[in-house]
């Protein structure tokens, strides 16, 4: 899975809870930071082969500290509990339930990747691995992706008051994440090393977060000198 993990940023997002996109694009992704992070010191081991699986090339053979179930629990409490002091560091809106609300956008990264990787997430440690393995069917795996972030975008279009300026930039956004996932599921190309691999997540994720954040401040200062 990946453009649809952002689905659920874009979806958990309210004027209510206040919790800045940013923020729930880092939450949709932190298993896979964790992944990069330890596939970049040599403790996580991933193999890029090429046809793997119809949807991707990469086969993550041992990452048990950020994609066993029992990991995603930990990770997922630790970004929940970690959410307050965040918010008092940057001097934003806090709420319980919203901290909550970021621990299961943690979380949701292990359910959509239990419905599209093979057989790779443990439960505990390196064992008893799950996976529906929807990435062996390309089209329906690519479908569900882009179902997912149009569902997610849409949801966030609605319950958030915005300048239509914006929208407009999430609606572009969204129409480049689409993009990004055809290449990804369609382009063929020469696997990457599991370093470079792991390097590029860090860097199109980031960029993805920046764009994130970007957008949230298109037009806020009109929004709040209107009458
Ligand atoms: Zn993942």
């Amino acid at each position: 899975m990946f453009v649809g993990h952002y689905s659920v940023a874009f979806a958990a997002k309210s004027d209510k809870n206040k919790i800045p996109l940013w923020v729930l694009f880092i939450a949709v992704q932190f298993l896979d930071y964790m992944w990069a992070t330890l596939v970049l010191l040599g403790i996580e081991k991933l193999r890029v082969i090429k046809g793997f699986t119809a949807g991707s090339m990469l086969d993550s053979y041992f990452h048990p500290y950020s994609h066993s179930l029992i990991a995603a629990v930990i990770w997922s409490s630790v970004a929940g509990i970690g959410y307050k002091p965040l918010c008092d560091w940057l001097g934003y809106a806090y709420r319980k339930s919203a901290a909550l609300i970021v621990g299961l956008t943690v979380f949701s990264h292990w359910i959509l990747d239990l419905i599209a990787h093979p057989r790779d997430l443990a439960i505990y440690g390196n064992k008893w691995k799950v996976g529906f393995g929807l990435l062996n069917y390309r089209d329906p795996e690519f479908a569900l992706e882009i179902g997912l972030l149009a569902a997610g975008i849409m949801l966030y279009l609605t319950r958030n008051v915005m300048p239509e300026i914006r929208k407009g930039a999430v609606i572009a956004f969204g129409v480049v994440l689409v993009v990004i996932q055809i290449g990804n599921t369609y382009v063929p190309r020469t696997p990457l090393t599991d370093k470079a691999t792991a390097m590029g997540v860090w860097v199109f994720y980031t960029l993805f977060v920046v764009v994130a954040f970007l957008i949230e401040k298109i037009g806020s200062r009109r929004q709040t000198n209107a009458p």
